[in-house]
């Protein structure tokens, strides 16, 4: 007996509307059907564990077809099935008046990202891109009739029972429209399984492939011969690392499970962490931190979102903190909806919670490695730091959990926590107003010789040589008491720690300022201010110095930012040449009598300098080694 019935909603034409606005993309069709066939067949399996499925359940695979022929595609499962009842109750009356909810509480500001997982409307994403959809059912239940169900879009559909269906389950048969044949393709259903479908919890077949397998015999290098055979295609991995429990797991299935989500990434991840909270949320998942390279990351490597192991998006902006939104790996949350929009998820506050849920357990899982194998760490720790800077640098609670186990590491690739490196340095690089001075390099090969004079005094040097160390200086001296960062090459060894003055000078002032212009006369005025300094006699005669907040704020600039930045960044460099007056060299300078060779010391002397420093370059420096050569 077939039945026709009249779908019961207000509005007349719905599809336009489902067409449109349900679904920012229509490929999510596939997801959504394969989805409820998943549900159909855990259902089942569901009940059989209770006793309420009888019998064998024999294979419970789903199958996707495509048939170019007849435009067709089509989601079998063997799951539980419905009724004529059930259909006319879930397919044509829930979903319907869901639908109709939707378009009365949207109609006027329809956003297309709208979650829609809530309204019950998976099953008409079909409509998206089919002109016609049957359903073929059987219900589980002793004695059910199959039925058939179809409805080309709009408000009316037929329904009737079938004789010839035996199979237990439903097949959900989409007759593609004219728009959308390009989903006709094997390729791109493939893709789309792949993409929505690659863990869901039952194994999903499309198709079948070829595949290599041994005979059973050897040829003659005594090698096992192998044959071509059809296997059939699956697509998924039914139950992937995340949901298995992380006593069951190794290292090696954590590392393999980061192959098959990113196979084209062939460095190892440098750790993992296994996310597991199921109060006050549900969440499990797996976070990789990865090596990070210079070059340009996979944009498609992200963390990817799921949803009881379907896939949603790769896009975690607001779930995953940002400064973690470089790590990899999966995230799976049944609270978080479907089909995620932006502006959506920041409303929601399942979403803050996560979010701090993951830094806090990213915190923990740092401070365990700190603590368990402290070797270890340190190895790591170039890696890391700047995931950890980052999130120091932006959230407060992060920032004061590992701020204890952060670390801090010398030119001489020594590390130090803070706590480690405030008790080492503080005995002698107290300044005379009490602030710990921090000395720091940010390039070993240029603050050479810079490194080795603070080293002599027995100055502790750090590396702070990465593209964020400039704002984590400025950061750390506002949450650090009484430290100060000066960069080793800023002034003089003497002065970079400020304490008493040296007043000894082997010049007196008569005698620096006769040799003023002389040396003026050999470097350009507009960039080079010269200046006395008491230094010892084995320091160097001539250096240069940049000032520290000048040097500061050119770096900033150089890494965006504006303000006064851009204001010093226009200025050209300009440095002190600080002449040592204690130096033996500066005294010969001075008593020379022969004016020409008077000038060639100065000169000389001050290119060493300017050497030191990279400045000197194209012709100076030919007219130096000239002069060397001579000198000598
Ligand atoms: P949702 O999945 O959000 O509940 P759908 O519109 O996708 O909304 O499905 C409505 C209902 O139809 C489901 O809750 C389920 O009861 C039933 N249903 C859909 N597809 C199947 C299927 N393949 N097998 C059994 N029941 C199904």
């Amino acid at each position: 007996m077939s039945t026709t019935g009249k779908i019961n909603v207000q509005t007349e034409n719905i599809f336009p509307i489902i067409k449109k606005f349900l679904y920012s993309d229509n490929e999510i069709f596939l997801r959504e059907l394969v989805s409820n066939a998943v549900d159909a067949t855990q259902k089942l399996k569901a009940l059989a564990s209770m006793g309420e499925a009888k019998g064998d359940l024999g294979d419970i695979k789903i199958e996707v077809e495509v048939d170019k022929n007849s435009k067709t595609i089509t989601i079998k499962d063997k799951g539980i099935g419905m009724t004529k009842d059930e259909i006319e109750k879930y397919i044509t009356q829930i979903a319907f008046s869901g639908a109709e909810e939707f378009v009365n509480k949207y109609k006027d500001k329809v956003d297309k990202n709208v979650v829609i997982g809530h309204f019950g409307l998976g099953f008409y994403s079909a409509f998206m891109v089919a002109k016609k959809v049957e359903i073929y059912s059987l219900s589980y239940k002793q004695g059910s009739k199959a039925v058939r169900w179809e409805c080309d879009g709009s408000p009316e559909y037929t329904i009737e029972e079938i004789a010839n269906r035996t199979q237990r389950g439903t097949n959900i048969v989409l007759h593609i429209a004219d728009d959308c044949e390009d989903y006709l393709e094997e390729q791109k259903i493939e893709g789309l399984l792949k993409k929505y479908c690659k863990f869901l919890p039952v194994e999903i077949k499309f198709g079948t492939k070829k595949d290599w397998v041994d005979k059973g015999e050897k040829d003659e290098k005594g090698e096992a011969k192998q044959t071509e055979v059809e296997v059939e295609n699956i697509i998924n991995n039914p139950s992937p690392a995340w949901t298995k429990k992380p006593s069951d797991l190794k290292d090696e299935d954590y590392k393999n499970f980061y192959r098959e989500l990113y196979p084209m990434q062939f460095e190892e991840p440098l750790f993992h962490i296994h996310l597991n909270v199921d109060y006050p949320f549900n969440l499990t998942g797996i976070l990789y931190f990865p090596k990070l390279s210079n070059k340009l990351e996979m944009p498609k490597d992200r963390i990817q979102l799921y949803c009881n192991q379907v896939f949603v998006t790769d896009n975690v902006e607001n779930i995953v903190p940002d400064f973690l939104t470089l790590l990899r790996g999966v995230i799976d949350s049944p609270d978080i909806p479907l089909n995620v929009s932006r502006s959506y998820l920041q409303a929601d506050g399942n979403v803050k919670k996560i979010s701090g849920h993951i830094t806090k357990k990213v915190a923990d899982k740092l401070e365990d490695l700190f603590k368990k194998d402290r070797a270890e760490f340190e190895k790591k720790w170039d890696e890391i730091k700047i995931f950890v800077q980052y999130g120091m640098l932006s959230d407060e609670k992060f920032y004061e959990k590992v701020v204890k186990f952060a670390l801090l590491k010398n030119t001489d690739a020594k590390y130090f926590t803070f706590e480690e490196f405030e008790n080492a340095v503080k005995p002698i690089q107290t300044d005379k107003d009490k602030n710990i001075i921090y000395l720091y390099a940010n390039n070993v090969a240029e603050q050479h010789a810079y490194i080795d004079a603070a080293k002599a005094r027995g100055y502790e040097v750090l590396l702070m040589d990465t593209m964020i160390d400039s704002h984590y200086i400025n950061y750390l001296e506002s949450k650090l008491k009484n430290i100060r960062f000066v960069r080793v090459d800023s002034d003089t060894v003497d002065k970079l720690i400020n304490k008493e003055e040296n007043t000894i000078s082997k010049l007196n002032e008569d005698e620096k300022k006769q040799l003023q212009p002389v040396i003026e006369a050999v470097v350009n005025k507009e960039q080079f201010t010269v200046v006395f300094e008491n230094l010892n006699e084995t320091d160097q005669p001539m250096l240069l110095t940049r000032p520290e907040f000048m040097r500061r704020m050119k770096d900033m600039n150089q890494m965006g930012g504006g303000g006064m930045g851009s204001f010093y960044a226009s200025m050209p460099d300009m440095y002190n040449l600080v002449v040592n007056s204690n130096h033996p060299l500066i005294t010969r300078i001075l008593n020379e009598k022969d004016a020409e060779l008077q000038k060639s010391l100065a000169k000389q002397t001050s290119d060493l300098a300017l050497l030191s420093q990279g400045l000197l370059k194209g012709e100076s420096l030919t007219k130096f080694i000239k002069r060397s050569v001579e000198l000598i």
